[in-house]
């Protein structure tokens, strides 16, 4: 899942790189590296740890031909000689690596039995030795060429040569793009536009078996048999001040509070697309919603809104999980997938496998030009802006208030759910004024230190309760489990003692009274009980108070928790943007 960039201009390209390589971080912060090519020689700078982490004593070549790589580990520890850029022995050839060559170990084999030598683990490096291998007899763009087709796996590479002045790339099954400035000259190839967006907004998106040999231009080339490919550039409308921190010491509260601009954003999509999804949806015959980590909570929370307000079932399967499912596909299936970033590898595969039937695929998916939007009969954007911070915040909001679009679509009241959507989207700002935020802040100041947390919600709430367990996890690490509140007494009610915090999303529906019940259970077994209910009730110890927004409650239940959730990660001294283990664009399987 590591983020690349590669430079090819007439300035100093290790800035560029460097400057890139911090706005990709979220994809992966274990350790990076900088490859500089200048007078048939490439220089190779690695380092344990985050880019930001860098000093000053960290020198890096200057040239105009440059690669860089932040690493999120698949093959091989976290050391400095797993670190990319890799080389071959004799450092002719450097190679920056998204993705994982599953056949490697057979390669690399047989390349030792040729006399390679390896200085990593990584899958990676046997890609420069295999070039090098064809180099012996073939120019060096045939044999990347030949190196690559046979790569079994996924990859987005880009490669130096010593003596050529030139980036070579090549894609498969992971993102690249590729940034143009004509005027001035310069090139980028990057995982993701933010890489570059401060220099150029025009791109070209590369497909799949695609290389670009970028020269004085790109020029694309298809990877299986070589020939020439026509492209067509696009201008991107993100703009990089969306991708900066600014005033925010976290991209996490910056991301929390622009949801109000957000959701905006998310609704303002045309109608008649909108009609026609819900078209399909009710002339489908079955339904699959396929997603991963927030955005299938999403999808969670979109069933039980097909139920209650369009009457229709779906089907919510988790993308990791959808090959288990494939046997239920017909060509008359509808497939709708989520992902914020439109790279999500087990999204893709299933998206794969679902195209392999015949099945239609609509996507909602924030990335322009991504894998998946491009890889989709229809597309649906997001248009939330970059989302840098690893742990999704205002996607999860665009996603609800789309699905929330589509079902009031389908039950033929289109404009009446847009009114709904408008009015929470006006509602959610005083969720994050600085009295909720220092409430939160106190909260989080008092729970920091627990081990374990609960969260139940009925309904709507049920998937709003999944979401917030997963916020609390993936920034501050404490243990953090959502039940539907029914299904306490079933179980996990013996976890409850004496100031177990439990969270309880109570919007005023008709599942209120009955999760004040089963609060009040947890309560007479010691629970310290937060309940986030635009009313406040004698059961809770700790009261968030939320806009009542019927049927779009689940858009600002969760903002407090975002908040929360945030604190806990600050206050412990974390860093919510970077969370351990953990990268944004999940592009390995
Ligand atoms: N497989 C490569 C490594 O472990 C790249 C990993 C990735 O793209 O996530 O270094």
């Amino acid at each position: 899942m590591c983020g690349i960039i590669g430079y090819k201009g007439n300035k100093n390209a290790a800035e560029f790189i460097l400057s890139g390589l911090s706005m990709l971080e979220y994809r992966g912060y274990d350790s990076w590296g900088v490859a500089i090519k200048k007078d048939n020689k490439i220089s190779t700078f690695k380092k344990i740890g985050k880019i930001s982490d860098r000093t000053k004593k960290d020198e890096i070549a200057t040239g105009t031909i440059g690669m860089g790589h932040t690493r999120w580990a698949t093959h091989g520890g976290i050391t400095h000689e797993n670190a990319h850029p890799h080389t071959n022995e004799n450092g002719n050839i450097a190679i920056v690596h998204n993705g994982i060559i599953e056949n490697y170990q057979k390669l690399k084999k047989s390349l030792k039995e040729k006399g390679h030598e390896f200085l990593s683990e990584t899958d990676t490096e046997v890609i420069a030795h295999l070039i090098e291998e064809y180099e012996k007899d073939f120019d060096f763009f045939e044999a990347f060429k030949k190196a690559l087709n046979d790569i079994e796996g996924s990859f987005a590479i880009v490669c130096m040569h010593k003596d050529k002045n030139e980036l070579i790339c090549a894609r498969r099954d992971s993102p690249m793009v590729v940034g143009v400035n004509h005027k001035s000259k310069e090139y980028f190839v990057a995982s993701d536009v933010p890489a570059f967006l401060e220099h150029t907004r025009d791109v070209i998106f590369m497909d799949d078996n695609e290389i670009v040999v970028i020269n004085d231009k790109p020029t694309f080339y298809n990877l299986l048999n070589g020939k020439k490919v026509e492209k067509k550039e696009q201008h991107i409308t993100w703009d990089i001040a969306q991708a900066k921190k600014g005033d925010f010491e976290h991209f996490m509260l910056k991301e929390i509070k622009e949801q109000k601009e957000t959701l905006k954003n998310a609704i303002s999509q045309k109608d008649e697309i909108i009609e026609n999804i819900a078209n399909k949806i009710n002339s489908g015959f079955g339904v699959f919603f396929v997603a991963s980590g927030t955005s299938l909570n999403a999808a969670k929370s979109a069933a039980y809104m097909f139920s209650k307000h369009a009457k229709k079932h779906v089907n919510v399967v988790d993308a990791s999980e959808f090959e288990y499912y494939k046997d239920f596909l017909t060509p008359k299936t509808l497939m709708i997938t989520i992902s914020q970033s439109g790279e999500t590898a087990d999204v893709l595969s299933a998206v794969k496998t679902a195209k392999k039937i015949g099945v239609e695929i609509i996507s909602i998916v924030n990335v322009m030009g991504s894998s998946l939007e491009r890889q989709s009969n229809a597309a649906l954007l997001m248009n939330a802006g970059p989302e840098i911070c690893v742990v999704a915040t205002k996607t999860y909001t665009s996603q609800l208030a789309i699905l929330h679009l589509i079902v009031y679509a389908v039950s033929g009241r289109l404009k009446r759910g847009k009114e709904w959507l408008k009015y929470a989207a006006d509602h959610v700002d005083e969720l994050t004024n600085q009295s909720e935020i220092t409430k939160l802040e106190n909260l989080a100041l008092r729970l920091k230190d627990c081990h374990h947390m609960y969260i139940i919600g009925r309904g709507l709430s049920y998937p709003t309760a999944l979401e917030a367990a997963l916020k609390i996890k993936e920034v501050s690490y404490i243990h953090a489990e959502a039940f539907a509140g029914g299904s306490l007494k079933h179980g996990p009610l013996a976890l409850i003692e004496k100031g177990t915090p439990l969270i309880v999303f109570a919007p005023k529906d008709e599942t209120f009274n009955q999760t004040i019940t089963n609060t009040i259970e947890a309560k007479a077994r010691g629970a310290f009980i937060i309940g986030v209910s635009p009313e406040d009730n004698e059961a809770f110890d700790f009261h968030i108070n939320v806009p009542d927004l019927n049927g779009t409650s689940p858009i600002a239940n969760i903002i407090p928790i975002q908040v929360f959730a945030y604190y806990l990660a600050v206050l412990k001294g974390l860093d919510p943007d970077m969370p351990r283990n953990l990268a944004k664009s999940v592009t390995v399987k």
